[in-house]
């Protein structure tokens, strides 16, 4: 599947892939329980995502888009270790995946949801 995002700033093609096969794969190579990953314009999930999970991925686009490749990678990795050395869990806590948390609840119009997408 291929879009157009106009909810960033300037169009944006987004590609979006559904690979069912990958969510074995993606448990034990990414996060348990993974839904989806972005880099850079490309979403990858193993099932079709809800809205809110779409803009959960869709803040992760505008992340790549703000920092680039490298800026993304480095400040993702960055907040992770501040994360996990401050006690905290590296995924959940880190400032990247909080932002896209925020933006999933906003798209489900709760301030109450899922923590995760
Ligand atoms: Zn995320």
């Amino acid at each position: 599947m291929v879009g157009i995002v106009s909810t960033v700033p300037g169009p944006v093609l987004v590609h979006l892939y559904v690979r069912p096969r990958l969510r074995t794969a993606g448990s034990r190579l990414l996060v348990r329980g993974w839904l989806a990953i972005t880099i850079g314009t490309t979403i990858v999930s193993w099932r079709r995502l809800a809205p809110g999970e779409l803009a959960h991925e869709l803040t992760h686009v505008r992340q790549w888009r703000r920092y680039g490749r490298v800026g993304y990678v480095v400040r993702y990795a960055a907040s992770s270790m501040r994360a996990w050395s401050r006690g905290m869990d590296w995924y959940r806590d880190n400032t990247f995946e909080r932002a896209a948390r925020r933006a999933a609840l906003e798209e489900m119009g709760s301030p109450r949801g899922p923590n995760d997408g």
